[in-house]
């Protein structure tokens, strides 16, 4: 492998780049977990927290990834063999209802078409069918990250309430928290999951619960075992007071400083920012589809996602050469494609600290790296992409 230099340019649906000033937030000596420096730090940004999920409600953090945060949502709700309706959009969606499964629930999956994401009708249809409300959950993957399809989660919160179905709304907006609008209060969302690793620009190892007063009810009468993830044992009054074991101290002074620039910059700033920065990918995609090149796996343009890009290759040509040009060649970071996708996608992150010459750069080195591995592509990708930037 060629010496390589300069900064990697990193575009990975997550971990996302961590900014330096995160970085240096962190890089100073612990404090006490019990003392009150550190219960004013955590009050802090819970409360900024709150703010970016918009929520006035509850809010739990935990030292975890974002599986714990799922199994945290799934075992403080239900009880053994209750059913959930999982809205089937891709890897992560299978994955949720595979973790649910595992627990002792029943996960129904609502089988759709992953390239046009969940349609609300759906929905609606299977649980006005479900007379006997027998379906205690609705599982959503706000954004799922492996097919870069962001489902209509506001449109499935109005589908839910025509159906006049009391199921509980949990949605997981791990990859679209600080990317993407989401309003948990506004569309009911009863739990929304979310990591650390994303749009919030932190390390990996941090992860958080939004609960409505609803889901603290449930939680109340759930039956499901549960130690690490008991939202009663760290919850008074609603407001977290304590963490299962030694809080994540360090991981609150980069979370502290994230929040301080997601508030300077304004969340609809920085949704607009990533609405921008994926217009570009977008055009370059589309420039590259001509020739019969690769194309957005988004069919639907209301569900494109602004936080990642799936680009799908024509057939018989592999995803993974192209993914590794870029990255051993040229330095450049890309997602790969999961499970079914693998080998087919490749795909571009475009959340959290970023901007316009980062991911132009990115672009250049991915029209480059098609190139080098002989998949056919139109040209001129880096220059749509300078047009819609320059719009
Ligand atoms: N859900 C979505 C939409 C994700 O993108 C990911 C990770 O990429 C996960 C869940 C799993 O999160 P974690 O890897 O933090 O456990």
């Amino acid at each position: 492998m060629p010496t390589l230099r300069g900064r990697q340019f990193f575009q990975n649906p997550g971990p996302t780049n961590i900014p330096d000033r995160v970085l240096r937030a962190m890089d100073r000596a612990s404090i006490d977990f019990m003392g009150a420096e550190f219960r004013s730090l955590a009050r802090e940004c819970a409360a900024g927290l709150k703010r970016i999920f918009r929520t006035r409600q509850s809010l739990m953090v935990y030292a975890s990834t974002g599986h714990g945060a799922w199994e945290s949502a799934l075992v403080n709700l239900f009880s053994p063999g209750d059913k959930v309706l999982v809205l089937e959009t891709g890897y992560f969606s299978i994955n949720w209802a595979r973790a649910a499964e595992s627990l002792g629930l029943k996960p129904e999956t609502l089988a759709g078409d992953w390239r046009a994401g969940v349609d609300p009708a759906a929905v609606e249809a299977r649980l006005k069918e479900d007379r006997a409300h027998e379906i205690k959950g609705v599982l959503l993957v706000h954004n799922e990250t492996s097919t870069g399809v962001a489902n209509r989660c506001a449109e499935i919160r109005q589908a839910i309430d025509r159906a006049k179905h009391p199921a509980l709304y949990l949605v997981d907006v791990i990859s679209s928290l600080a990317c993407i609008d989401f309003r948990h209060d506004e569309w009911q969302v009863d739990v929304a999951v979310a990591g650390s690793q994303k749009g919030l620009m932190l390390p990996v190892g941090m992860s958080f619960t939004a609960i409505s007063k609803k889901a603290l009810k449930a939680c109340e009468t759930a039956r499901l075992p549960r130690v690490y993830w008991d939202w009663r044992r760290y919850l008074t009054d609603g407001e977290q007071t304590s963490w299962p074991g030694t809080a994540p101290v360090h991981l609150f002074f980069g979370l502290k400083e994230a929040l301080a620039m997601l508030e300077e910059e304004g969340l609809d700033q920085v949704f607009a920012r990533h609405h921008r920065l994926a217009g570009a990918v977008r055009a370059s995609v589309r420039a590259w589809r001509r020739n019969d090149g690769p194309e957005i796996m988004a069919t639907d343009p209301r569900v494109e996602s602004d936080s990642t890009t799936s680009v799908l290759l024509p057939d018989g040509h592999d995803a993974e050469r192209v993914r590794q040009i870029a990255l051993e060649r040229f330095n450049v970071s890309l997602g790969g494609g999961l499970d079914r996708l693998k080998g087919h996608v490749f795909r571009i992150g475009h959340m959290g600290d970023l901007n316009e010459p980062m991911i132009l750069g990115a672009l250049g080195v991915v029209e480059l790296s098609l190139g080098v591995a002989g998949v056919p592509h139109g040209k001129g990708g880096v220059e749509a992409a300078i047009e819609h930037l320059a719009q």
